[in-house]
């Protein structure tokens, strides 16, 4: 059975429905601006799935950090030299690819791949695929080879703008002949 949105306490004071720890709880228990939306959640429990959610979304990143480690162990052995970083790759990720793998569109079971193989991994070598076209395209002799010209060259031109974004190279400072 639907639960009432409001009831009255004992006290008579208006009291609301907390869909989430389903309790009736006072209206100070409320953001006001949820309180037109269906589904209302009190304060505490919208902290609570807020930071449950940001945990997630910070262990995906983790994850597939992970997984860019271990495709570039496969390859090197030990000796793997990443220039990368877990907020790099939120980035990456988020900014540059939108959650999305960059062949296909496909927005599930995704992971990073070093585009260029003849490149440092670097946040402007990265490229968000599926799992599978990571697969395909860590296995590939020449991997350009699986892409169309459009799909490489739109590749191409965003990394660019990530390396203009955020490659600052090594000022070099020579001390003055004495
Ligand atoms: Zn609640």
């Amino acid at each position: 059975m639907k639960k009432p949105v409001e009831k009255k306490d004992a006290d008579g004071n208006i009291t609301r429905y907390c869909s989430l720890c389903a309790k009736y709880l006072p209206e100070a228990q409320f953001y006001t601006s949820t309180i037109q939306k269906k589904g209302k959640r009190c304060k505490t429990c919208m902290i609570k799935t807020n930071v449950a959610r940001r945990k997630r979304t910070h262990n995906r990143y983790r994850i597939m950090l992970r997984y860019l480690r271990d495709a570039e162990k496969k390859k090197n052995g030990e000796k793997v030299s990443m220039n990368i970083e877990e907020r790099d790759i939120r980035y990456v990720v988020k900014d540059v690819w939108h959650n999305q793998s960059a062949i296909s569109s496909d927005d599930s079971h995704l992971s990073l791949i070093r585009w260029d193989k003849d490149e440092p991994l670097t946040p402007w070598n990265c490229v968000l695929v599926t799992k599978r076209e990571a697969r395909e395209h860590n296995r590939a002799k020449r991997p350009m080879k699986l892409y169309s010209e459009d799909q490489i060259s739109n590749i191409q031109s965003k990394l660019q703008i990530v390396k203009n974004e955020l490659f600052k190279p090594v000022r070099m400072f020579f001390a003055p002949f004495e």
